[in-house]
């Protein structure tokens, strides 16, 4: 290990290991010096990824499983979409890590340094970083897990989950076939539902997702995941084989406003989680692909990923939600009655025209979503 690199990595998950990873593919950056910290091995498969994608990915390889099929169900309506051109996929957590740190550990320049880190900082010149056992400068960092972020002043909602991996002795799932989300399941003034990703006919990951404003005991989710498999899925035997639990700020906090001059907030810390969603996997991706663009041309300063007029459409869909005019379970299923999955899709990339953004606001009860429109504005 050095005294100094080029850039320091703080926090090597998703997004530390993808901008690594694509610092170390860019012909321009491919000499520059990095250190990743982290006090975590990522030796465990802690998560797993789910996203929409109309497009082969950098990390297509290590896809564990694609569905071009969803299911969106909620008492009042079940209903099975073909999504092409896109395709549902899952990325594991484990496949990531491996993937990204053997790649890394072949490239010349790269340290890994596990150990907790204790503070960041900057002045004009360089970062500093100091770990339980050591203090290292870099030109630039990269910092991309929070602490102590105030969010009392924002519209903010926790994002919480459990996942199983289950097991069942007989064909049971349709492997060609994703619940997208489920919201048969108590809401109790919340906004509850669940997935059921099939990886072959005997193994799903069935996974709750809960906002709220706290974050539960992890024994919170157990009767609704056990319940959900008896009664909705009609299953009754089943093996766990596997566990993961979560949980992410769906905020439209403005990450980006108060940086230190040599440190760049990146991932979750950068604002990279869809307030509205929850979603991180692709936007992350995105995300680092802006970053590394404008640090080959010199102008990393210039980094602010967030599009204002897609940040206002979430302020307005949280407070809607949140204020409780409307619930989450009324505005997804609208829109999955009244709406084509792509159409959806193409509005949570921030890609869509704004007729098709026109489409989103006009099909679920408009009322809630005006109250907000004026509530945001003031
Ligand atoms: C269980 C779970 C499931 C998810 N599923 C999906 C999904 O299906 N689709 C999707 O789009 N998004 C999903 N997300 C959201 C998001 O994609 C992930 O949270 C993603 O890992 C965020 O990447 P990140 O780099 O910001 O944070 P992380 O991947 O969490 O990386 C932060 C790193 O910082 C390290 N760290 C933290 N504090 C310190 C410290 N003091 N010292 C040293 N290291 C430190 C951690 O060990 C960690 O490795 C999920 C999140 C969770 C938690």
């Amino acid at each position: 290990m050095h005294k100094h690199y080029d850039y320091i990595i703080a926090g090597a998950g998703l997004a530390g290991l993808s901008l690594a990873f694509k610092i170390k593919s860019s012909p321009i950056l491919a000499g520059k010096s990095i250190l990743l910290v982290d006090r975590d091995t990522k030796q465990k498969n802690d998560r797993t990824w789910c996203f929409w994608s109309n497009e082969n990915e950098l990390f297509e390889s290590i896809v564990h499983k694609k569905w071009s099929k969803i299911t969106y169900a909620s008492p009042s309506i079940e209903k099975e979409f073909d999504i092409k051109p896109y395709a549902y996929k899952m990325i594991r957590g484990i496949d990531f890590y491996k993937h990204t740190i053997a790649y890394l550990k072949e490239k010349d320049g790269v340290d890994f340094l596990f150990d907790n880190i204790k503070s960041l900082n900057s002045d004009h010149k360089k970062a500093i970083l100091e770990t339980d056992n050591h203090k290292i400068t870099s030109n630039h960092a990269f910092k991309s897990y929070y602490e102590n972020i105030d969010f009392s002043k924002d519209i903010f909602v926790w994002q919480h989950f459990k996942g199983i991996i289950v097991q069942t002795p007989t064909d049971t799932f349709d492997p060609n076939n994703a619940h997208f989300m489920d919201f048969r399941v108590e809401q109790d003034g919340e906004t509850r539902f669940f997935y059921v990703l099939p990886i072959n006919k005997r193994e799903a990951l069935i996974e709750i997702a809960v906002f709220s404003s706290s974050i539960p005991d992890p024994s919170f989710y157990d009767p609704f995941i056990k319940k959900y498999i008896n009664d909705t899925l009609g299953i009754s035997t089943y093996e766990v084989i596997e566990e993961e639990l979560g949980a992410i700020p769906m905020t439209t906090h403005n990450f980006q406003k108060k940086t230190q001059d040599r440190i760049i907030r990146i991932g979750t810390n950068g604002g990279s989680v869809k307030a509205s969603s929850g979603y991180a996997f692709k936007r992350i991706q995105e995300d680092t692909d802006l970053l590394v663009s404008l640090i080959e041309q010199n102008k990393i300063k210039k980094y602010n990923p967030r599009n204002n007029r897609f940040l206002f459409y979430d302020k307005i869909m949280l407070d809607a939600i949140l204020s409780g005019s409307t619930t989450g379970e009324t505005v997804f299923t609208k829109l999955f009655k009244n709406l084509k999955p792509q159409t959806i899709f193409k509005f949570l990339d921030e890609k869509g025209s704004f007729f098709n953004d026109l489409k989103i606001f006009t099909a679920p009860p408009t009322w809630p979503f005006l109250k907000s429109f004026f509530r945001v504005l003031r």
